[in-house]
């Protein structure tokens, strides 16, 4: 659903928009990229809409590595969880976080044409994954 709508100005924005979510994260862009893949083989599950703005939204995403393996993402202003191990147990912002991000972006930007302001969320700082 996602990078084949993509126009070429707005994939050069959303480039940027991943190197910017990058940064933030201290993660590699290859990694960001990752999360991507997952999220265009996600499916949305719920859609905070409030009728200006997407406050959030619920995906399930497929394991990278497991067959037939599903985790449950959630993403808001205030937080985000996964229902993978890296963030039950140890609180990490995991590549599912990531892809749901990166889906509630996209669905912003497609409803509203709003970009996600990386810099109110504050729970994005936190990330305690250095790979
Ligand atoms: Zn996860």
């Amino acid at each position: 659903m996602l990078s084949e709508e993509l126009t070429p100005q707005l994939s050069r924005r959303l480039r940027e928009w991943f190197l910017e979510l990058a940064d933030r994260l201290g993660w590699r862009v290859d990694k960001v990229l990752d999360s991507y893949r997952l999220a265009q083989r996600s499916v949305i599950i719920d859609v905070k809409d409030d009728g200006n703005v997407i406050s959030g939204v619920r995906l399930r995403v497929p394991s990278e590595s497991r067959d037939n393996t599903y985790y449950y993402v959630s993403v808001g202003p205030y937080g985000a969880k996964c229902t993978c191990e890296a963030s039950v147990i140890r609180g990490e912002v995991c590549k599912h976080i990531v892809a749901g991000l990166i889906m509630w972006n996209m669905i912003s930007v497609m409803k509203y044409g709003k970009w996600l302001d990386l810099n109110e969320l504050a729970w994005l700082k936190n990330s305690t994954e250095h790979e």
